[in-house]
C-alpha cells in the first residue's frame, strides 16, 4: 500500500487484489460482508439452558440475527467457570434452531474440532489462540466459518498471517474480530483498535467484526463502541449479553442487559444508515 511501510507478500491470500471483490460469507441466508451489517449477540458462556432462550429470544427481538456462547471458555484463573463443554453446545444448537439463529462458539483445541463443528455454524478462534498454529491448520481443512479474533497483543501483520494460514489449508470463510489489545492503559480491559478495522478492511478482502465487549471490559462503554465500529468501516459487532449481568459466570461487568441491547441497536441504526449500510 502506498505511503505505509508494509512488508507483506503480493501474493497472500488474505489481501485483497486489484478489483478483487469485498468477500461475502453466508451463513445460513445470513450475510456476513457486503452492504449490510450483522449483530451476534448472547451470553459471554453458555450457563443454562434457560438464561440461554431468553438472552436469545431477547437478543433477536431487537434484532440480533446471530447467536453466540462459549462452551469452552479460555479463563485467566483455572478455578473460574470454564463453560459445560459438549452440554453446552448441545444446548447452544438447540436454542439457535428454536430461534433461527446461526450460533457461534469457541473452539480452544485440535481435538474439539470436530464435536464444535457438529453444533456450530461459525467457529471462533479465541484471542488467546490466535497463534495457535495447530488448530488454525486443522481449522483450514473444515468447511465452517471462522471468527479469527486478533491476539491480545498481536499487530496487525500477525493477525493476517495468523488469517493467512486458514486460508492456506483451503477454508476461506474467515471473518476477523477485532477485540481490541493490551496497552498502558489500565482503566479499559482493553484499548480498541479502530483503524487495524479500517486498516485491514482496506488491506484484505475479509469481512471484520468488532467486539466493543471483550474491547473495553465496561458495560457503559459497549454502546458508544459499537457505534465507532461501525462508522469506521466494521462489518457487524459481536457483543455480550446477560439477562442478570450481576450473577454472569462470566464478564458480567461488560455484559449489557437486554434492554441496553435493544438500546444499542437503535442507535447503530442511524450510523449505519450515515456510512451507506444497513443493519441486517
Ligand atoms: C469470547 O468472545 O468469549 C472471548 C473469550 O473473547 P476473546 O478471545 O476476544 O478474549
Ligand atoms: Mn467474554
Amino acid at each position: 500500500m502506498k505511503g505505509l511501510k508494509i512488508k507483506l507478500a503480493d501474493d497472500m491470500l488474505v489481501l485483497r487484489q486489484a478489483n478483487q471483490p469485498a468477500t461475502v460469507i453466508n451463513v445460513k441466508g445470513c450475510p456476513i460482508g457486503g452492504d449490510s451489517i450483522v449483530v451476534v449477540a448472547g451470553p459471554c458462556a453458555i450457563e443454562n439452558e434457560e438464561i440461554l432462550k431468553e438472552t436469545a429470544f431477547k437478543v433477536r427481538g431487537s434484532g440480533a440475527v446471530m447467536l453466540r456462547g462459549g462452551a469452552y471458555k479460555p479463563r485467566t484463573s483455572p478455578y473460574s467457570f470454564q463453560g459445560l463443554g459438549e452440554e453446552g453446545l448441545r444446548i447452544l444448537a438447540r436454542i439457535g434452531e428454536e430461534m433461527n439463529m446461526p450460533v457461534v462458539t469457541e473452539v480452544m483445541d485440535t481435538a474439539d474440532i470436530e464435536l464444535v463443528s457438529q453444533y456450530a455454524d461459525i467457529l471462533q478462534v479465541g484471542a488467546r489462540n490466535m497463534q495457535n498454529f495447530s488448530l488454525l491448520k486443522k481449522l483450514g481443512q473444515i468447511n465452517k466459518p471462522i471468527i479469527l479474533k486478533r491476539g491480545l497483543a498481536a499487530t496487525i501483520e500477525e493477525w493476517l498471517w495468523a488469517a493467512e494460514y486458514i486460508l492456506a489449508g483451503g477454508n476461506s470463510q474467515v471473518i476477523l474480530c477485532e477485540r481490541g489489545i493490551r496497552t498502558s492503559e489500565p482503566w479499559t480491559r482493553n484499548t480498541l483498535d479502530l483503524s487495524a478495522v479500517a486498516l485491514v478492511k482496506e488491506l484484505t478482502h475479509l469481512p471484520v467484526l468488532v467486539d466493543p465487549s471483550h474491547a473495553t471490559g465496561i458495560r457503559s462503554l459497549v454502546t458508544p463502541m459499537a457505534r465507532a465500529a461501525i462508522a469506521a468501516g466494521a462489518d457487524g459487532i459481536m457483543v455480550e449479553v446477560h439477562p442478570h449481568p450481576e450473577r454472569a459466570l462470566s464478564d458480567g461487568d461488560q455484559s449489557l442487559t437486554p434492554k441496553g441491547f435493544s438500546q444499542l441497536m437503535k442507535e447503530i441504526e442511524p450510523i449505519a444508515r450515515a456510512v451507506g449500510r444497513r443493519v441486517y
